[in-house]
Parts: C-alpha cells; structure tokens; sequence
C-alpha cells in the first residue's frame, strides 16, 4: 500500500492541511511539528491540532526525543507503518457498531416531537413532561421516525457491503 492512499485518506477525513501536513511527511520521511509550520508556513498551533487529527484516525504517527539545547520535548511525525486496510476496517467497525446502537435506540421507544422548536422527546421524557415541551410549553405531537430507521439500514448496509482490502 503507498503513501496515496494515506494522502487521500487525510485529506478526505481531515480536510486539504491535512494532505498538504502528510504530503511533507511523505517526502520527508521524519519532521517536528515546529519544522513543518515552519515549511509550510501555517501556524505551529495548527499544524499540532491537524498531527493530533491524524494521529487519532492513525494516519500519524511520532516519536518524542528531549531536545538537549531548549530542554523541552520536541515531537517528530512520519507516516504510520499500519496497513490502510487495517485502519479503514477498524474505523468500518467502529462506526457499524455506532450507528447500530443508534438504530436499536430509534427502534426501541416511540418519539414525541415539539411542533414549534422540533425538539424530540422520548416516550419517558413525553411522559415526564405531562406531554409538553420544556421549552416552550407547546403540547407535543407523536414523532414519526420511520424515515430515521431507513436511513439508519441503508447507511449500515452500505458500509457492511464496504471492502477495504478491495481498495
Ligand atoms: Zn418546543
């Protein structure tokens, strides 16, 4: 697996930075963060936030060394050794198990809706509330939320059928 599928990968998850960040990083194998703003002339506070982003999705990865001058830690990137696949099928994983707990949820309750500010309630919260809403003491309406549970399927079928080693 090459480095453009990694590239490709941050700039979708992350934005454009992010792939200008990891274009560097591919080029030149190892830089610290005060190296790469100083490179690519964005802010080192940036250019830290955009490393953490892509050190969460595991796209990143670093290696911390004391700078003997300043005395401070100094953090050098590269481009992480994991197979993309591996990354893409933990985070299809990930999300699969995300939007099925979300799905059970929609599924297990009936739902109340405000008319006026759209706030929903669960079946509970309804009840709690004598049927109106909290807010603005309108009486609240049954929320029909058949649509949610299609869209909810459709998306979880879709990333199922998703192969990353098929990339
Ligand atoms: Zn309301």
């Amino acid at each position: 697996m090459s480095n453009e599928a990694i590239i490709a990968l941050a700039r979708k998850i992350h934005g454009e930075r992010a792939e200008i960040i990891i274009r560097l990083l591919a080029e030149k194998i190892e830089v610290s963060d005060e190296d790469i703003a100083r490179e690519l002339k964005l802010d080192p506070a940036e250019v830290r936030r955009i490393l953490n982003e892509l050190f969460e999705s595991r796209l990143v990865k670093y290696r911390r060394a004391r700078d003997e001058v300043i005395g401070w830690y100094k953090y050098y990137w590269r481009i992480t050794d994991e197979p993309v696949a591996r990354i893409l099928e933990d985070r299809k994983r990930l999300t699969l198990s995300l939007l099925e707990k979300v799905l059970e949820y929609e599924r297990s309750d009936e739902f109340f809706v405000c008319p006026k500010c759209g706030k929903r309630f669960s079946s509970a919260e309804a009840d709690e509330n004598g049927y109106m809403c909290d807010e603005c003491r309108e009486v609240l309406e049954p929320y029909d939320n058949t649509e949610v549970i299609r869209k909810l399927e459709q998306a979880i079928k879709k990333l199922r059928e998703y192969n990353p080693e098929a990339l």
